[in-house]
């Protein structure tokens, strides 16, 4: 028998799954309060009689998630490292910003796609998070610190679209009025480019900010970095987007990761903006994350003249904030410091 996996499902599929199990109505929904509540075990429903609690023990899993070491910074982002029920790891980022809280998370433990600026692709590939883990980084940092967090980023750990239904069913619970309730104006999905997925995604037209780490002006230089663009090349990519914004009617943010000497040039930045010219984009440049490869990250000054290049070609351009860099703010770093060095 497979156990059924309550909090990946909305309330219409805990109804129908449980329907045989609890019987009356007012459990089942006595059941969902508590998920929306983000209870770690089903010891936590205090209303459900013992032997309820046990039969559902019998049917469920309730995969534990707990965790496993926090890091505040001094500009108080805070940084979580969760355990999950088999051993993995996972990270998640919470910063606050003055309309809120915005919370980056996991989709996946590890990440097969192998950018080589990246420590969550050095570490390679465990597991597909599953919807209700996803759920639960923001459940257990809203109970953690007693918040509510308005705005949800698919940054952290894995490549969303390499896990695509199961971060299109956590879209739609996130989004659900019945379930956390943050509209999908408020969710950011980043992906470094997986073009089959961004045409089904476009498709489900949902209104969210598709963020695409394109990080290079040519074919060339974006081989180097990211193993992906042996799959799909720019033209393809860029053809994808044109597709989500002309589905969705919103406009692309793309990630530009600065690194010294390799795409930070005046001519890579006039490159760029050729390439994007008329599209309804944003471009983010995001000075590199000393992470482990022997990279280092661009000059302030190569910085902003990159962003006055593109900004003169009429391409809104911004220069991402960087965040808790006392706390290794980069993409898979927490875990990493967990990890002994010989191993
Ligand atoms: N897999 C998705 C989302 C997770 S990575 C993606 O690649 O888009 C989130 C962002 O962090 C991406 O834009 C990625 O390129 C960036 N990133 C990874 N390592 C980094 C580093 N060392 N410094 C700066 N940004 C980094
Ligand atoms: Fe995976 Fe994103 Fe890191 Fe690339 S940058 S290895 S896609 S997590």
């Amino acid at each position: 028998m497979e156990k059924i996996d309550i909090r990946s499902m909305n309330f219409s599929e805990i109804s129908k799954a449980l329907s045989g199990i609890l019987e009356k109505n007012y459990r089942i929904r006595q059941v969902y309060e508590w998920i929306l509540k983000g209870v770690s075990s089903f010891d936590e429903m205090t209303n459900l009689p013992k032997e309820l609690r046990e039969k559902l023990k019998h049917y469920c899993v309730f995969p534990s998630f707990h965790i496993k070491d926090k890091k505040i910074s001094q500009d108080l982002t805070v940084k979580y490292l969760f355990e999950l029920e088999d051993g993995e790891c996972i990270e998640s980022v919470l910063m606050k910003y003055k309309h809120g809280y915005s919370i980056c998370i996991s989709t996946q433990a590890g990440c097969k796609m192998g950018c080589c600026f990246c420590q969550t692709g050095k570490g390679g590939f465990s597991r597909n998070l599953t919807p209700g883990e996803m759920i639960s980084q923001i459940q257990a940092i809203q109970r953690d610190m007693n918040i509510k967090i308005s705005n949800v980023v698919l940054m952290g750990m894995g490549e969303p679209l390499d896990n695509y239904e199961n971060v299109v069913k956590f879209l739609e619970l996130l989004s659900s009025s019945d379930h956390l309730n943050i509209g999908m104006r408020h969710i950011s999905l980043s992906t470094c480019g997986v073009v089959s997925k961004i045409y089904k995604l476009a498709d489900k037209k949902f209104p969210i900010t598709l963020s695409v780490s394109l990080h290079a002006s040519n074919d060339y230089i974006r081989s180097k970095l990211m193993k992906v663009n042996s799959s799909w090349n720019i033209k393809e990519l860029l053809d994808a987007c044109k597709y989500f914004i002309s589905r969705v009617g919103r406009r692309i943010s793309f990630e530009y990761v600065m690194i010294k000497g390799l795409n930070d040039s005046p001519e890579c930045a006039k490159e760029l903006a050729s390439t994007l010219k008329g599209m309804l984009c944003h471009v983010n440049l995001i000075p590199l994350n000393k992470s482990v490869v022997e990279l280092e990250k661009s000059p302030k000054a190569s910085i902003y003249k990159f962003k006055n290049i593109l900004e003169g070609q009429g391409i809104a351009t911004t220069i991402r904030r960087t965040l808790a860099e006392d706390i290794e703010g980069a993409c898979g770093q927490l875990k990493g410091s967990h990890i002994p060095k010989e191993v």
